[in-house]
């Protein structure tokens, strides 16, 4: 697939998405021009299925970690892409999961179980 030529699509809420070879991406992110290219620079590494190495990008995330101050201000500037956080997201009307946040959100709450059982 040539990833220079994926459509960017602009939306209300998240912060970047890639479904069925289209980038979705926060409006509100043209006006941070830096993290913009970061996310979409990210967004465009994903093959797009389920694979080890969409779970070790998102693990990762190379990308957005070295502007942690930027992407945090945003994010509460924009409370509205925190929901990129949850492993399904509906996009006009069509639901998409991110099985990579399925993984994390697995590993998560697994982690937390292992701790609580240690603790008790
Ligand atoms: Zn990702």
């Amino acid at each position: 697939m040539v990833w220079d030529k994926m459509e960017i699509k602009y939306i209300n809420f998240g912060t970047g998405n890639m479904a069925d070879g289209v980038i979705y991406l926060n409006k509100n992110l043209k006006k941070y021009p830096r993290l913009h290219d970061a996310i979409l620079k990210h967004e465009r590494k994903h093959s797009g299925r389920f694979k080890v190495k969409d779970i070790m990008l998102d693990f990762r995330n190379e990308e957005i970690r070295s502007m942690n101050k930027e992407y945090y201000s945003f994010l509460l500037r924009h409370p509205k892409a925190l929901v990129n956080f949850l492993p399904a997201l509906k996009i006009n009307g069509v639901w998409y999961y991110d099985l990579s946040l399925v993984f994390i959100w697995m590993f998560g709450i697994v982690m937390g179980i292992m701790i609580w059982w240690f603790l008790k």
